[in-house]
């Protein structure tokens, strides 16, 4: 094909140039996005009526897009296909507080140990169940921090940004 050239006419093979008029058939089954037709001429679209057995069918006068339009065309297409390609992380309550563990995160003889020694009292073990709930509150606003940046690791600074604004519900 000739690299000038926009389509090739259905019906006799010829070019059809950028910014050219050609015609397209009424009948929406020769448009199928997949193989739609073009014809060079008026002539070029009546060979084809009696093939394609059409009973109701004119031919329709268009311009072929210029050789920018395609590219611009093409470019969108790219582009829209990059964006498929990366979807964003959008990560959700059910994501984040569904079929997950709920286990104590606390290490009780470590954090007993520092209660004492900085007060002399003692803990019970309910503080290690509440602390851990804790915990995970802020985990789960640090995975969202991540996930704002598109990152897949949970970083420090992504805790440290709760620990300045609060958990969420206090
Ligand atoms: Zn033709
Ligand atoms: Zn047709």
């Amino acid at each position: 094909m000739d690299e000038e050239a926009w389509r090739k006419c259905s019906t006799c093979k010829n070019p059809i140039a950028h910014s050219i008029v050609f015609y397209e058939c009424s009948v929406s089954t020769c448009n199928r996005k997949r193989l739609p037709l073009f014809f060079c001429s008026v002539e070029c679209w009546d060979a084809h009526v009696p093939m394609m057995r059409h009973r109701d069918a004119w031919a329709i006068e268009k311009t072929s897009p210029s050789k920018s339009d395609v590219a611009r065309e093409t470019e969108a297409a790219d582009a829209a296909a990059k964006k498929k390609e990366a979807p964003r992380r959008i990560v959700t309550e059910a994501a984040t507080n569904g079929d997950v563990p709920q286990d104590v995160l606390i290490i009780a003889s470590k954090l007993k140990s520092y209660i004492k020694a900085r007060s002399g009292m003692n803990t019970s073990d309910g503080v290690m169940r509440a602390l851990s709930d804790h915990v995970r509150q802020i985990c789960n606003e640090a995975i969202r921090n991540a996930a704002r940046d598109d990152r897949k690791t949970v970083l420090d600074r992504d805790v440290a940004k709760v620990a300045r604004s609060g958990p969420p519900g206090g």
